[in-house]
């Protein structure tokens, strides 16, 4: 059956269920910001919030008994523990699914079985002409909570600078000291135990900390016996690379913990449904509809002020929000700009070419889009050296600037190929990024994992080697009508020269990291890239053909003045009209170098801070 048959069918079954029921906020996405948001904007009871998202059923019930109410009729009691997930019962178009406390969702370790099921939008770019022609797939969250449902659970915050640079760019009262509050809201921190302080020589600073917030931030059980304090720190140490005791607190240089979203007790993925949601999950003014994409604004007839106003969302199937006093996207900065195209705001010349009527000339929808390009190195052991425990992850992250691997030959390439604008990237973004790089902020990042197999053979592996501030730039926009048709997605993947070349140095640079002391003593060779991969061109030629891309997407609904390219003012409102907000990654202009999830945390904060206020 063709989409917009489909489509059709769907929309004419569910018509009749529509409830006139008017909210203060209708949010279209319950991901990682879509839903912290809801919950946060819930907490004033005389205000009523629907967020609508990809689950089939409608939630009820207490944190230990949840009722599903399927919109098709009827209801089931399904009990769960408190930090246990629902996962969909039946997706979209009626396949069946996994049902409570799917370990997929609560485990991090097995999140990668989401992937390619319906709980993964399953996009996948167009061809990437930059490495090796080759389209990428990219994963994104199609559950509650989104990405935090299904992501690896790293948490890093990144550098004060990168917050100030957003003020800088425009987002006027979006800088380090209300993001650093806001992401402290948001966290329930758990400090290191003393053996794992005494592991790696590392403490933390409880001022960078908030103890109190929904999100539980720990570090991972350091059990990989003597390989990091014997072997990795001291040789991180003999290459300069300074340790850094905390890097939570707008500092994020050097080797550190890798924290992750986790709950140490259950060992279990912390995430915007059990932290946020599920503890108020019986609160009758914040409705959770489900099987409800969001196709389009609809839109009063009458402009207030030369401003178009919203008066609902238009939903697929389920269509229970037909009034809303304020509209709030948060799909996720590939999705979101999809829903405002779709709406008639963005860019002319892509909306005339589907024949959809401009009502918003905003060219900046869908541009800007920002992603981080990642690969991995690995090195053989000795065999019997290392007693690799069972951590599968990463014990250490070393983030590191340019200066902290370039050799002074590649610092001078690098102010070279820095001579020219990438062509996507605005010059206010440009001056900015050639500022952070030249301050020391970090651009690379180094994750450390240190595995061994049955048959005791070990492996050192690199296995996150991110450029993590990235200048290519591209788009994401609709070549459709169809709302079931996705978004067509060019990132652009290292099409900015100096992209290409500082992350295959990077790599390169592995092979000096496994050259120093005491490391090298420990050393069997390289396994990937192989031995015969030597010269600056093999390793360009490796990251061509081996880099794949991280899944941490900004920058599409860029909150910037409107003559920059902007969508959205730093009250989130979409330029144009007078209640239509965004909020999720896509409003971040220039990504700090971090995994982002901390990020929608913070965005969540900050926007129920602006929103509450009245701003
Ligand atoms: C596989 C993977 C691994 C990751 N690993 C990490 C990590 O280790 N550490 C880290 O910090 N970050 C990680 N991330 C990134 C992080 O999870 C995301 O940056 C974050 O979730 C983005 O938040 P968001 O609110 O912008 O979008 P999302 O969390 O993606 O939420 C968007 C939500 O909107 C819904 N939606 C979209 N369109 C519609 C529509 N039309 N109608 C209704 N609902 C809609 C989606 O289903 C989704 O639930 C990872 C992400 C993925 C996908």
């Amino acid at each position: 059956m063709s989409s917009s048959i489909r489509l059709l069918l769907n929309t004419l079954l569910f018509s009749v269920v529509a409830a006139a029921t008017t909210y203060d906020y209708v949010i279209v996405g319950g991901g990682a910001t879509g839903l912290s948001l809801a919950v946060l904007l819930s907490e004033d009871s005389s205000k009523r919030v629907a967020v609508g998202d990809q689950l089939t059923a409608t939630l009820s019930g207490s944190g230990s008994e949840l009722i599903v109410h399927h919109p098709r009729g009827g209801s089931e009691v399904r009990t769960s523990d408190r930090f246990l997930f629902l996962s969909p019962i039946v997706n979209n178009y009626g396949s069946t699914s996994s049902g409570i406390g799917n370990p997929n969702i609560t485990n991090l370790r097995l999140n990668s079985n989401n992937f390619g099921t319906a709980n993964d939008w399953q996009f996948v770019t167009v061809p990437q002409v930059d490495v090796g022609n080759r389209p990428q797939a990219q994963v994104q969250g199609k559950v509650l909570g989104g990405g935090s449902a299904i992501n690896s659970g790293m948490y890093l915050r990144g550098n004060k600078e990168e917050y100030d640079a957003l003020e800088t760019l425009g987002a006027t009262g979006w800088n380090w000291d209300s993001m650093f509050s806001a992401v402290k809201k948001s966290e329930h921190f758990h400090p290191p135990s003393q053996t794992e302080v005494d592991a790696l020589g590392l403490t933390d600073t409880p001022a960078f900390h908030g103890f109190a917030g929904p999100i539980s931030v720990a570090i991972q059980a350091v059990n990989v016996s003597r390989f990091f304090p014997e072997f990795a720190v001291p040789t991180l140490k003999n290459l300069g690379h300074k340790m850094n005791t905390d890097p939570n607190g707008g500092f994020h240089n050097g080797p550190s913990w890798d924290f992750l979203t986790i709950l140490p007790d259950s060992n279990t993925r912390s995430y915007a449904v059990s932290g946020y949601y599920l503890p108020v999950i019986n609160r009758t003014n914040l409705h959770v509809m489900t099987e409800s994409q969001g196709t389009k604004i609809i839109w009063a007839e009458k402009t207030q002020d030369g401003l178009i106003t919203a008066t609902g969302v238009e939903y697929i199937v389920f269509n229970e929000s037909g009034n809303a006093k304020n509209v709030i996207l948060s799909g996720s900065a590939l999705n979101t700009p999809k829903i405002l195209e779709l709406s008639g705001v963005g860019d002319p010349t892509v909306l005339a070419s589907v024949g959809i009527d401009l009502l918003v000339n905003l060219p900046g929808v869908g541009a800007n889009l920002c992603n981080q390009p990642i690969t991995t190195a690995s090195y053989l052991l000795k065999n019997g050296t290392v007693d690799a425990g069972n951590a599968i992850r990463s014990a250490i992250i070393d983030v590191q600037p340019f200066s902290g691997y370039l050799s002074a030959a590649d610092l001078q390439r690098s102010e070279e190929l820095l001579q020219t604008k990438p062509e996507l990237l605005s010059d206010a973004q440009f001056k900015i990024m050639k500022e952070q790089i030249e301050a020391g902020v970090p651009q690379m990042e180094f994750a450390w994992n240190v595995a061994a197999d049955g048959n005791n053979v070990t492996t050192l592996t690199f296995d996150r080697l991110i450029l993590v501030k990235p200048l290519s730039r591209g788009t994401v926009h609709i070549n459709s009508t169809d709302p079931l048709v996705p978004p067509v997605i060019d990132p652009k993947y290292l099409s900015a020269p100096h992209d290409k070349f500082a992350f295959a140095k990077a790599v390169q640079y592995t092979r000096t990291i496994v050259n120093a002391e005491p490391l090298k003593s420990i050393i069997v060779g390289p396994v990937l890239p192989d031995a015969t991969v030597q010269t600056d061109d093999d390793f360009v030629n490796y990251v061509n053909t081996k880099s794949v891309s991280e899944h941490h997407f900004v920058g599409s609904s860029a909150m910037v003045p409107r003559a920059e390219g902007g969508v959205v003012d730093p009250s989130l409102v979409v330029y144009g009209t007078s209640n239509v907000r965004v909020a999720d990654l896509s409003i971040i202009a220039s990504l700090p170098g971090i995994h982002t999830v901390s990020l929608a945390y913070m965005v969540a904060e900050r926007a129920a801070e602006i929103i509450n206020a009245g701003q």
